[in-house]
């Protein structure tokens, strides 16, 4: 980890909020919480998890100023509130912190789905404090308390989605903050957003999910060769395979009509190479691999992704 005189980020002389609450300590509440104390974004920074060893393990890593023991206590008089949960738990933990919340707050959360939560979350919202969702596009296959680095957000996207009639400065000041962890903010409706990640990522993870479940279940495919010859492109699904059971889950509970859209196109363009493989079509494979080529190069211009060669070099 980098220390404070060279941060990853620059470091602020005054801290965005006086006291963070950070609800759900796994990797993105661990990291949110290593960033905001590295970067000096918050004066106080309280966390809480319903899990009591959890908890125990947040204070021996020292994440954060103080561990609340439930998340009413970790909210109370905080100015800047992160939810941190899977996204079918964030409406029980809005009810629970609600009397907790004073004016002028500002509610945030991290789901990787926004609609649901944000008709979770909303009936709970006391008079006065502000709701404005987030979805960090950042992310590993590793969860829990022990997951969190504080780089993670760095040169990520962090996509808000407040509901319309939002203050414009509580908007202002969620997005200073995740810029503060070197995120680059953009901020779109709930339901575009449900629509763009259920293809750039939902899609992608259930793809990977089933691919290697189908592996696995091939008797003709021995155990030990699917690991052995994993290079041949089966390694980058598991890799993916390998997030979050009950996240996942979540998230195809919660985005469901968006997922089930792209699914269609995503079975209907399938249809399509299938077909080419079945007659021989080499012209419309090869077309619709150059095409996709081009992607992968926009990406990696775009700085997302790192080139493979470097890569490389690296492991
Ligand atoms: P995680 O590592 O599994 O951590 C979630 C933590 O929240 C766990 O400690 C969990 O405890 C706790 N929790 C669950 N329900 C709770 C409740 N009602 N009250 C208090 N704590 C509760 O998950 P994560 O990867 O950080 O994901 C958190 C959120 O970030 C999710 O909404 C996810 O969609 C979003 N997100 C994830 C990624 C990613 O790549 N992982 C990227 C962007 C956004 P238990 O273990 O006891 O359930």
């Amino acid at each position: 980890m980098t220390t404070a005189s060279e941060s990853f980020a620059p470091r602020r002389s005054e801290p965005i909020f006086g006291r963070l609450a950070i609800i759900g300590i796994g990797l993105i509440g661990s990291s949110i919480a290593h960033a905001a104390k590295e970067l000096n974004l918050a004066g106080r920074i309280v966390l809480s998890d319903r899990d009591e060893a959890v908890r125990a393990r947040a204070r021996e890593l020292g994440l954060g100023h103080e561990i609340a023991e439930t998340a009413f206590e970790a909210a109370r008089d905080a100015d800047h509130i992160i939810l941190c949960v899977p996204v079918g738990a964030c409406g029980a933990v809005a009810v629970e912190i609600a009397l907790a919340l004073k004016p002028g707050a500002i509610l945030s959360d991290v789901g990787s789905v926004k609609n649901a939560v944000v008709e979770a979350v909303m009936p709970h919202l006391p008079e006065g404090v502000h709701f404005v969702p987030a979805h960090p596009v950042a992310g590993t296959e590793n969860s829990g308390p022990d997951a969190g680095f504080p780089s993670l957000f760095l040169n990520r996207w962090c996509i808000l989605t407040p509901p319309e009639g939002t203050d414009a400065t509580a908007i202002a000041r969620t997005r200073q903050f995740w810029e503060g962890m070197g995120a680059l903010v953009e901020i779109m409706t709930a339901q575009h957003h449900d629509l763009v990640l259920a293809i750039t990522s939902h899609l992608p993870h259930l793809i990977a999910y089933n691919i290697v479940g189908t592996a696995e279940d091939l008797a003709a495919v021995t155990q030990s060769e699917v690991i052995k010859f994993s290079a041949g492109g089966f390694r980058d699904f598991t890799r993916i395979a390998a997030s979050d059971p009950t996240m996942w889950r979540d998230v195809f509970l919660h985005n469901k009509e968006a997922v089930l859209e792209m699914l269609g196109r995503f079975s209907e363009d399938l249809s399509v190479l299938t077909r080419a493989i079945r007659f021989g079509d080499g012209e419309t494979l090869h077309k619709h691999f150059t095409r996709t080529r081009t992607i992968r190069r926009g990406i990696v211009a775009l700085g997302q992704e790192k080139p493979e060669t470097e890569k490389l070099r690296k492991s």
